[in-house]
């Protein structure tokens, strides 16, 4: 009996010693200190069985040990109560909060937005496609059949035979005209894919397809507007040119340049001395292609164009290597 007792008393004041908040007070008193259920009360009514001899020394040590208890109670809850206004004291309520760091659009959307923006104030409708494209649309449609040349210079990524992510995204210009009819003013920005990495090349990465078909469509007409947007997205007197090349779903093709934002048509090395930069590629809509959706190549006639944005942006902000736009680095990326 007497080591039941001192073995509680122990253990009580261990499990006050443990109590970190005045919410778990209460519990305690009842388990130890209660009346009617509490572990002292309950091993003080056992006193009546034990031999008549020992009862006055049991019943006095049981009577201290609660009376500990108890006392060790009120201090606990005294300096529990006390605590809150003390932590409270420490805080200063005039200091500004903490503020969470902002997210904001990556440098490639917001290239992207912004060329999306241009070419909708000059009448162009945005249209997007699926990423996972058949074949079809992606290269026969565009006048590119099965082993044709043209279809090394993609380093396409297949899922079946038939099907693949796409390389480009014009497959949306096969797309919309086979269910519209001309006149078409059309944008189509999105990812594309292709096998391909180094500092100017990442496996994914983003384009902006555009053509417009209508009656009377010549290349004057698809130089002003893309003279027009390279202005408008990088200074209004940047010197450009068309160069004479070659795409299967144009005819004629042109590549376009812009004199070198970085050495100003000086040369340097990020222009390879030729003081010009390749920004993106054009032609007029081969006619093949829109006999394939079912116009007539007598009665329409149209352009279609394609950049890259990350070049693009590259180019706007002076950046040389493409991949510190997708290493997910804060530092670089809330420069923009
Ligand atoms: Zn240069």
């Amino acid at each position: 009996m007497e080591t039941e007792l001192r073995q509680l008393r122990d253990e009580a004041l261990a499990a006050l010693e443990k109590i970190g908040s005045s919410a778990e007070l209460e519990p305690f008193r009842v388990k130890y200190l209660g009346r009617k259920g509490g572990l002292i009360a309950g091993l003080m009514r056992q006193l009546g069985q034990v031999p008549r001899e020992d009862r006055p020394r049991l019943g006095q040590l049981a009577n201290t040990i609660k009376k500990e208890v108890q006392e060790r109670f009120e201090e606990k809850k005294e300096a529990l109560l006390a605590a809150p206004a003390a932590a409270e004291a420490g805080v200063d309520r005039s200091l500004p909060g903490r503020y969470l760091p902002f997210g904001r659009l990556h440098p490639v959307t917001q290239v992207m937005e912004e060329i999306c923006a241009i070419f909708e104030g000059m009448g162009f409708a945005v249209a997007e496609g699926p990423d996972v494209e058949t074949d079809h649309y992606n290269f026969e449609a565009l006048n590119i059949p099965r082993h044709h040349p043209a279809r090394d210079m993609h380093d396409t990524f297949y899922v079946t035979d038939s099907i693949l992510l796409r390389t480009h995204t014009s497959p949306m210009q096969a797309r919309i005209m086979e269910t519209q009819e001309p006149p078409l003013r059309y944008i189509a920005p999105g990812k594309v894919y292709r096998c391909d990495s180094d500092i100017t090349h990442t496996p994914m990465f983003h384009q902006v397809e555009g053509f417009l078909v209508d009656r009377i469509v010549s290349f004057a007409d698809l130089k002003g507007v893309l003279t027009s947007f390279i202005h408008r997205m990088f200074s209004d007197d940047l010197a450009v040119r068309f160069r004479p090349s070659f795409f299967p779903f144009t005819e004629p093709s042109a590549e376009v340049d812009i004199a070198c934002v970085i050495c100003g048509g000086a040369g340097c090395r990020v222009c390879k001395r030729t003081g010009w930069l390749e920004i993106l590629g054009a032609g007029l809509i081969d006619p093949a292609v829109l006999t394939m959706v079912g116009y007539d190549p007598d009665r329409y006639s149209g352009f279609a164009f394609g950049l890259g944005v990350e070049r693009i942006a590259m180019l706007k902000y002076g950046i040389d290597d493409i991949r510190l736009y997708y290493e997910n680095d804060l530092r670089f990326l809330s420069q923009f």
